[in-house]
């Protein structure tokens, strides 16, 4: 896969055609979604479900409908906010980005690449995503549906390589259509179809609309690489975590250390790892009589 996708591979206007019909009505790709509020979904949503994300982005866009509103809010009101979509570091770099925002950039969504990747927490695919989908910029959009898809139809494999952010975007830029306008669309059309039909366990091919496959024509050859690690959440650290940060949203202010030890009692050893690790990730705080608190409410 060391060659750039080809425009044969990809027939971007059965594409575009295929999303106009079919693309599933989300709530930030309402015409009136402002950059702020789609920048908050990309974040929701690269690590969370849509079903999960959708009521917790309608609640942030009606409390916090520009970035300066959110940076007026404390640390610990954005963790209660953010609840249990998971990973909460996402939620503690949006409230900085939203500092940087309210104070640099006038309270509006920078929309070129550049400038938002100097953000707080904004990466290469937050980046692009946002520059396309709340300013119709013609730039690659790279998740991991958007590796797969092209993996299949443009290089006949069953799933991408490892992931490499500058081949990744060349090879995707190399399928976008010239005009601005058509890029963005296509670019929205491939996540949707890596989302919705390219699953990776379960390509529906029969609804795909895309006239030609590589994966397909090639006899559907198996994935030859490392088998994907399937990631459990039962019993890890994780879990812990997260049933750590579920009293602290719960309480009203510090707690005890015995009211979360009661959280996780099978494994002591375990459940400090968890503790500590969320105090390093400031997620948390120890307040000076030794009691436990979410970020900013330990004063
Ligand atoms: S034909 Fe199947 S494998 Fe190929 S892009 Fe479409 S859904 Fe994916």
């Amino acid at each position: 896969m060391s060659t750039p996708a080809t425009r044969t591979g990809l027939d971007a206007s059965a594409l575009i055609r295929w999303y106009e019909r079919e693309q599933r009505d989300l709530p930030w790709r309402r015409d009136d979604a402002s950059a702020w509020h789609i920048l908050m979904s990309e974040i929701m949503l690269q690590q969370t479900p849509v079903a999960r994300v959708a009521p917790v982005w309608e609640e942030w866009v009606r409390r916090w409908p520009v970035p300066s509103a959110m940076a007026a809010a404390s640390q610990a009101d954005v963790l209660r906010a953010w609840g249990r979509l998971g990973y909460p570091r996402r939620a503690l770099r949006l409230h900085e980005c939203a500092g940087v925002l309210a104070e640099r950039h006038g309270d509006v969504v920078p929309d070129d690449v550049d400038t938002l990747l100097a953000l707080p927490g904004i990466g290469a695919y937050t980046a692009r995503a946002v520059a396309c989908f709340a300013y119709g910029k013609r730039v690659p959009v790279v998740d991991t549906n958007v590796r797969r898809v092209v993996a299949r139809a443009v290089h006949g494999a069953a799933e991408p390589g490892n992931p490499s952010t500058t081949r990744d975007l060349a090879d995707v830029e190399a399928l976008l259509p010239r005009t601005r306008a058509r890029a963005a669309v296509f670019s929205a059309a491939l996540m949707e179809l890596g989302a919705v039909v390219c699953t990776a366990r379960k390509p529906d091919c029969a609804s795909c609309p895309l006239p030609h496959c590589a994966w397909n024509a090639a006899g559907r050859p198996a994935h030859t690489g490392e088998p994907k690690r399937i990631q459990k959440f039962a019993g890890t650290d994780r879990q812990v975590r997260g049933k750590l940060m579920a009293v602290l949203r719960e309480s009203h202010g510090p707690v005890e250390r015995a009211a979360l030890d009661l959280v996780w009692l099978t494994d002591p050893t375990q459940r400090d790892r968890a503790l500590h690790s969320l105090l390093v990730d400031g997620l948390v705080e120890q307040t000076r009589d030794g009691l436990f608190a979410l970020a900013g409410e330990g004063e």
